[in-house]
């Protein structure tokens, strides 16, 4: 009975610990322990936000998500507002698709990432495409820049979602930023379709994160001290043993004082 219990839970770890998968086949991820999220000065004019309320929200989004992983050592910052070519505006992410993103030249110089509305038709295919997301710069395994374009069509379905879902979709954005692809189970924020009133991170993207990002454990044993009963009351108990001394000698002394 008891190996079959053992059995059966290794085996649930196993699902949880297979589950996520990455944005890129050699498991690109940024180097360093922050990351900026900057985003283009130009009007996001199809949605319901100005610009610095969505460098605001995604801001939010990271702090409510990634920014609380304790097992990963990754720490997501709001950046600056930063002038960009019109291709972030107009241009398509990726001039191929085929076997992963082939990003735009255009696009491909960004260190940090990058969030630009966007109303490409390549990008936007249809309004329920909401953002779209490609790790443009990376050296060997490291990822130098991300962009993420939102839908800024007109009828985009970012306009018409919730302030929360907005935040939750920047979120996944930047998971994505970050190096991390989709997740098949429905509690993943890295879920491919967007939730409403999702409120923290699910097991599935702790672990991605985690796995990108591990925060090193420290080396040495840790140690927590301990204080022995009698040491700690050692001070009351010394007096009253010398408190009972002293009425003892007292009553004796005035004993034989009397017997005497
Ligand atoms: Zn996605």
């Amino acid at each position: 009975m008891v190996r079959v219990l053992i059995i059966f839970s290794f085996l649930l770890v196993g699902l949880n610990s297979m589950a996520f998968t990455l944005n890129t086949n050699f498991a690109a991820a940024f180097p360093g322990e922050e990351v900026k999220v900057n985003l283009a000065t130009h009007d996001c004019t199809n949605l319901p936000y100005t610009n610095d309320e969505i460098l605001s929200m995604a801001s939010e989004g990271v702090n409510k998500f990634w920014n609380k992983v304790p097992t990963s050592k990754l720490k997501i910052r709001r950046g600056e507002h930063v002038s960009v070519a019109g291709d972030f505006e107009s241009g398509a992410l990726c001039t191929s698709n085929t076997n992963g993103c082939v990003a735009n030249p255009a696009l491909s110089g960004q260190s940090q990432i990058l969030i630009s509305c966007n109303s490409n038709t390549t990008n936007f295919s249809s309004n329920g495409v909401l953002a779209v997301t490609a790790n443009v710069n990376t050296s060997g395994s490291d990822i130098v820049g991300s962009v993420i374009l939102l839908n800024n069509r007109s009828g985009s379905g970012l306009a018409t979602l919730s302030r929360e879902s907005f935040i939750s979709v920047l979120a996944h954005e930047i998971g994505h930023a970050v190096g991390l692809g989709h997740s098949p189970v429905t509690d993943s924020l890295m879920y491919y379709a967007n939730i409403a009133n999702r409120v923290s991170l699910g097991e599935d993207d702790m672990d991605g994160i985690t796995y990108l990002y591990p925060r090193e454990q420290p080396t040495s044993c840790g140690s927590v001290a301990y204080i022995q009963d009698d040491y700690k009351g050692g001070k009351p108990i010394a007096s009253l043993i010398l408190l009972i001394g002293l009425i003892t000698f007292t009553l004796k002394s005035r004993k034989k004082a009397l017997l005497s």
